[in-house]
């Protein structure tokens, strides 16, 4: 599975494993090994949990609610009581632990519960904050893949330089050629 990490927040990353959401939405958690597989390449748990379909599904309610809730935040309009709901409940449940492995490192454990109660209050922190007022989206027509923009100037226009950066240059390049 093609799973990217290039939002600069774990919330936002997850809100992205639906991707295209525009024209032609791609689900990228399929499968509970789909969200086993990401909960890893996340750095969330160092072991993939056990995942069942019913978690798989509150996992991607979860992830719904915290996308709405992300583009209600960039747009400065009212958060949906039901997706603050969803979130603020999931944030309750005890999250993923961490402890600092026998030579350095962390170690992290905990069951999928966890791992959306970790999700939910990634989500609670980022749009609670100030950092919140730097979410964007990417500027590629075809992607709607959420990041926030540290850059210095704020000035960061792709998700991702190697994909969408790339992909909206050729673009751009081909529209110039044949305008010729
Ligand atoms: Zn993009």
């Amino acid at each position: 599975m093609e799973f990217l990490f290039v939002s600069g927040d774990p919330a936002l990353d997850f809100a992205g494993t639906m991707q295209y959401r525009y024209a032609d939405p791609a689900e990228l958690l399929r499968t509970p090994d789909d969200f086993r597989e990401w909960i890893v390449r996340a750095g969330l748990l160092d072991v993939p949990p056990s995942v069942d379909e019913q978690q798989l599904m509150r996992a991607i309610e979860l992830r719904e609610a915290i996308y709405r809730l992300a583009i209600a935040t960039r747009d400065g309009t009212r958060l949906a009581e039901s997706d603050r709901a969803i979130v603020n409940g999931m944030a309750l449940a005890p999250p993923v632990t961490m402890a600092l492995g026998a030579s350095g490192g962390i170690l992290r454990s905990g069951d999928t519960e966890a791992v959306m109660a970790t999700l939910a209050r990634k989500a609670v922190v980022l749009l609670g904050s100030d950092r919140a007022r730097l979410i964007r989206e990417c500027d590629a027509s075809w992607c709607s893949r959420l990041y926030v923009d540290s850059s210095r100037r704020g000035s960061r226009r792709w998700c991702s330089m190697a994909s969408c950066g790339n992909r909206a240059k050729v673009a751009a390049f081909r529209e110039r050629q044949q305008g010729r």
